[in-house]
């Protein structure tokens, strides 16, 4: 069965989460994509090596991308419709969900961590990712479905280019004249933290922004990335870019380690799959030692300082 996948190209390349949705979308059926940008030969190469077939490039230039985008992905699937379209959870990917749901008339299928087709079966994370649902999609197709980031591991099979073809935008009227005037570039310091191995988070419990340096150092000794929670970033101790979670984002590490964190469901969200969760927290009652796989029951600021002399002392 067919399958479109949204992308959008960033910096020369395909998004994290189209080349995990085309690679999820190839193992059920063959793959089209839609994708948005430049439309560079790495981009369209990354989308072939990961199971790509054909895919259908539109360049809106400094234009909004999703108005125009829906607009043409609706013309494309009036047709032939594929049993579903796939999107991941960036706002150009959830912006364009949204305008092609008003425009075909069918609901979008959100927070979506595990698909099916034939009949298309969504199961998705709802109340926080503490309950699962599946939903089947009974409407004419093609069904809408966002995905969370991660979902799905993206495999480079090493399939060839794709075949490509130029779409124009279409004329959308009025809301196509709104255009992109800026473009902000996520500061980072080590690590990418959605990509890196290890993760060491801090929350609340580290006290104050003056004793962050703790997280940051055990990160650095672990070859590791920063992450946060919400409380301590709408403090003003880091910014957003770190902060994991329903609203930051979603991590998949080797390692995990949450230092002085509660363990708020919409915390736990982004970081629940990681392979190994290693918590530091005062409190034994913390939610987040029902998650762990290792606990340590402390004060962060007499563990964690160890814990770097430890890690000094070993390399
Ligand atoms: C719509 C919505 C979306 C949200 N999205 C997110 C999100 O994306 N990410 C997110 O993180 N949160 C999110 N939140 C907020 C979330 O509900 C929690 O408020 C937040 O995660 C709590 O952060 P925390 O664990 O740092 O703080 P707290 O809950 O205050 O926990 C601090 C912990 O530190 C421990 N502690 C204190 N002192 C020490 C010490 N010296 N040593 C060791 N442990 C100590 C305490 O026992 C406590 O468990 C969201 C909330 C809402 C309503």
């Amino acid at each position: 069965m067919a399958i479109l996948v949204f992308s959008e190209e960033t910096d020369g390349h395909a998004s994290a989460s189209a080349l995990e949705l085309t690679s999820k979308a190839a193992q059920l059926g063959e793959v089209t994509v839609f994708h948005v940008g430049e439309g560079s030969a790495d981009a369209l190469a990354e989308l072939g090596a990961h199971g790509a077939t054909s895919v259908h490039h539109m360049d809106p230039g400094d234009g909004l991308p999703a108005p125009a985008a829906a607009a043409a992905i609706a013309d494309l699937v009036g047709g032939d419709a594929p049993a579903a379209v796939l999107f991941g959870m960036g706002n150009t990917d959830r912006d364009v969900a949204g305008r092609l749901s008003a425009r075909l008339g069918r609901p979008v299928l959100a927070a979506a961590v595990d698909l099916s087709i034939d009949p298309v079966r969504v199961t998705s994370e709802i109340l926080g990712g503490t309950q699962q649902i599946i939903t089947e999609a009974t409407a004419q197709a093609p069904a809408l479905v966002i995905v969370r980031p991660k979902a799905f591991a993206a495999n480079d099979t090493g399939g060839p280019a794709p075949s490509t073809t130029a779409v124009a935008a279409p004329d959308v009227g009025r809301s196509g004249s709104a255009v992109v005037v800026e473009r902000h570039v996520e500061e980072q310091e080590g690590p990418d933290l959605e990509a890196a191995n290890v993760v060491v988070s801090g929350g609340r419990g580290l006290g104050g922004p003056d004793n962050w340096h703790l997280v940051e150092e055990l990160a650095a000794e672990l070859k590791g990335a920063v992450g946060a929670t919400r409380a301590v970033v709408d403090a003003g101790w880091v910014p957003y870019s770190l902060q994991v979670g329903q609203t930051g984002k979603t991590v998949k590490p080797t390692v995990y380690i949450a230092t002085g964190i509660s363990g708020a469901m919409q915390h736990m969200v982004g970081m629940k799959d990681s392979g190994t969760i290693i918590a530091i927290n005062k409190d034994a009652d913390a939610p987040i030692f029902g998650i762990a796989d290792l606990g340590v029951v402390g004060d962060v600021q007499q563990i964690v300082p160890k814990l770097i002399e430890a890690l000094k002392a070993r390399s």
